[in-house]
């Protein structure tokens, strides 16, 4: 009966018809930077930064809802009843006319995690059926829950006890990413069953269930009341996706430029390329794996300071030693910085002026505070240094 899609990390079809044509966006002839040039790579540069920080810090942006008012009502029900850090799982929740088949309710697309429900499957009209199926599709993004990484690497379905019986129902035992998103929805809905069918799942299932301190620490009203409001912000067809997609596509990125910088920075004998190189790769590489340990997330804002750091001594031309003390003081810098500036702003944005001042905050905090951070511990490491 639930069928879903088997996990794959292949983009909707969807994806590319929004796209402008290339024709449209051709390359303009080299140009001294205008100020439009400037002003559209400070923009990616803020775009990177908040990127950065999404994957750095833990998340409390909802997902972005797509229905009529009675389904939008309904699934915000369901993630309500959900804990925090599994409600903000998803991306977006769209609920589509059909998805080719009425057999076909749910699909969730693991590499970005969005969730399609089809409004006109079998029994989808029972608000019973729409919230399980609407929480077995959130079960697979638990699985899947570091979005690329997870679908290269396997999600928590690919161990002991999943794939194997008792199942919770017949649908399970046909793969074993369904026997993980079955058993995560009996576990939501219908505990006692669960025990009852598989002991041995139920335990798994309590061992996911624990947030980590940092997402304990943004399940308050400043961050939930703000991350809802952003979510609703982003409702716009397709932009979720993108952003989503960019967020992971900019840690990527960073560990690639990384691998670069190293191995221009070895061939040309030029240690503090090679090291600079070697942060901006912890950096990507923490960020790609920073859903595993939240540790991981501040070292990965460290790894960005510390890149920073070392820019600015390579800007002001100082010696090893002296860069070295910039590398340190940005890394640290970066971090404290990276972290205070986006919750702490967030925090204050929302007590000033409500969630759309908790937006301003984590926007300015995400974009300036890892960098101003870094800059403040660069100079200070220079100083001390010089
Ligand atoms: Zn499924």
């Amino acid at each position: 009966m639930h069928v879903a899609a088997a996990p794959a990390p292949i983009l909707p079809r969807q994806l590319a018809t929004p796209q402008p044509s290339p024709s449209s966006q051709e390359e303009e002839p080299p140009a001294p930077p205008s100020l439009k040039d400037r002003f559209s790579s400070a923009v990616g540069d803020g775009l990177n930064a908040l990127a950065y920080t999404h994957k750095a810090l833990p998340n409390f942006i909802y997902p972005s809802v797509f229905g009529t008012a009675a389904e939008k009502a309904q699934i915000w029900q369901t993630l309500d009843s959900l804990p925090m850090y599994d409600a903000v799982r998803p991306i977006s929740i769209s609920v589509r006319e059909s998805l080719g088949s009425s057999n076909l309710l749910g699909v969730t697309r693991p590499a970005i995690n969005s969730i399609e429900l089809n409004r006109t499957g079998i029994g989808m009209t029972n608000p019973e059926n729409f919230r399980y199926t609407l929480i077995h599709e959130i079960g697979h993004t638990r699985d899947y829950e570091g979005g690329v990484v997870s679908v290269i690497t396997g999600g928590h379905s690919s161990s002991d006890p999943f794939g194997a019986p008792p199942y919770v129902s017949r649908y399970a035992g046909t793969l074993k990413q369904e026997d993980f998103a079955e058993t995560y929805a009996e576990y939501r809905l219908n505990p006692a069953r669960l025990r009852h069918v598989s002991e041995e799942k139920m335990d798994a299932m309590e061992r996911l269930d624990r947030p980590n301190f940092m997402q304990a620490f943004v399940d308050r009203e400043e961050f939930r009341e703000t991350g809802k409001l952003i979510a609703r912000g982003l409702e716009v067809p397709y932009l979720r996706w993108g952003l989503g997609l960019m967020t992971q596509v900019a840690a990527y990125s960073l560990a690639a430029s990384g691998v670069g910088e190293v191995i221009s920075g070895v061939s040309n004998k030029d240690t503090m390329r090679a090291v600079s190189g070697g942060t901006q790769l912890a950096a990507g590489a923490s960020l790609m794996f920073s859903y595993k340990h939240p540790v991981l997330g501040f070292v990965a804002l460290g790894a960005l300071g510390a890149h920073r750091g070392l820019e600015i001594a390579r800007e002001k031309g100082a010696r090893q030693t002296a860069s070295y003390a910039a590398l340190a003081g940005g890394a640290l810098g970066g971090m404290v910085g990276g972290i205070a500036a986006p919750l702490g702003l967030t925090m204050l944005g929302y007590q000033a002026a409500g969630p759309i001042g908790g937006a301003v905050g984590l926007v300015v905090g995400g974009v300036l505070g890892n960098r101003l951070g870094a800059a403040a511990g660069a100079h200070a490491g220079l100083a001390l240094a010089g």
